[in-house]
């Protein structure tokens, strides 16, 4: 093989899974997300006891900020987090926490946010309002270290506080605007001098993503996705057959799928749902490029000549697929 191969390879992936996601700012045009139905559900749970009125509060900042549906979910005792519980530190670690709440998160949940009154930290930070998993779709809260007077200051933070983590989980980073609430306030003083609501840019790309994850079976790719990063490949493959099961054969899904199973390096997987795509759509050029990748990537026996087959087939769709070409050329020559 060529040295250059996995380099060509990431950015062959990375175009062709490019052509399967919405423009920017397309996506959100036309659709229906003002269409209460058509948000994603945010559901949000207590990690502990924590008043009802504060969750209320939670959901109430994101319908008012954000296109998405709020639901308050079943409540968690401390315990489901207790091994992430540092006894020194008498603090919750917020990262091992977000990987427990993993386990047991409410599955209708496109994101799920957890709000708790214990008080929480990084490794190497004495301590965080909140913590986000983009993976996982979830985030955590903690009124510990915000509550120390009740009323009016502590909505303002909260509403602060909710609106950054939850964007996090929806795609967004910090932003270094002072006008926007991406941007990061560690101390209660500059949380309080924080805006209350997104920039206008992170506003459009939060729609986007919101309209993107609505789709059926995109949660359920979410899922996928957090199983597989921690090398539950059983679990993926069982949320996976969930979608099959259910005739949930969007493409674009079933290639984000592939892509999911790609990454985490289960060929298998991402060869049969990408042999499944072309079988119903023998014109989805994309999809037969990201099949040659696979076979390429998986290397046993014949899987080469397959690639070859596959990438051949998408440049008669796509004659002037020139970033293909030169991959096939490469192949070839190295084969
Ligand atoms: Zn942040
Ligand atoms: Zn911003």
């Amino acid at each position: 093989m060529p040295r250059t191969w996995p380099t060509l390879l990431a950015l062959l992936w990375g175009f062709a899974l490019a052509l399967a996601l919405p423009r920017e700012g397309q996506s959100a045009r036309g659709s229906a997300v003002d269409a209460t139905e058509s948000r994603p559900l945010v559901v949000v749970r207590a990690l502990g006891p924590v008043p009802q009125e504060r969750l209320r509060a939670a959901c109430r900042s994101l319908l008012r900020a954000y296109p998405v549906r709020c639901e308050i979910g079943e409540t968690r005792d401390l315990l489901a987090s207790w091994s992430a519980w540092n006894v020194d530190r008498s603090q919750l670690d917020a990262r091992a926490a977000i990987d427990l709440l993993f386990q047991d998160r409410a599955s209708d949940a496109v994101v799920e946010l957890n709000v708790t009154g214990v008080d929480i930290y990084e490794v190497d930070k004495p301590y965080v309002f909140g913590l986000a998993s983009l993976t996982d779709r979830i985030a955590l809260v903690s009124l510990s270290r915000i509550d120390n007077d009740g009323g009016d200051r502590l909505r303002r933070r909260m509403h602060k506080l909710v609106l950054h983590e939850v964007g996090h989980s929806l795609g967004l980073h910090h932003h270094d605007d002072p006008h926007c609430v991406m941007r990061q306030d560690p101390t209660t003083e500059s949380l309080d001098s924080a805006p209350e609501r997104l920039c206008e840019a992170c506003h459009a790309a939060l729609s986007d993503t919101a309209s993107r994850l609505v789709k059926p079976g995109h949660a359920a790719l979410d899922r996928a996705r957090g199983h597989l990063v921690r090398g539950a490949y059983d679990d993926a493959r069982l949320v996976l057959a969930e979608i099959l099961h259910a005739g949930r054969f969007d493409h674009d899904l079933l290639r984000g799928f592939a892509t999911a199973f790609f990454e985490a390096r289960q060929y298998n997987e991402a060869i049969s749902v990408l042999r499944f795509v072309v079988k119903q759509d023998a014109s989805a050029a994309e999809a037969h490029v990201d099949l040659g990748l696979c076979y390429q990537a998986r290397a046993r026996d014949g899987d080469i000549d397959l690639a070859i087959e596959h990438l051949e087939l998408a440049l008669e769709l796509r004659p002037d697929w020139a970033l293909v070409a030169d991959h096939l050329d490469a192949l070839l020559s190295a084969s």
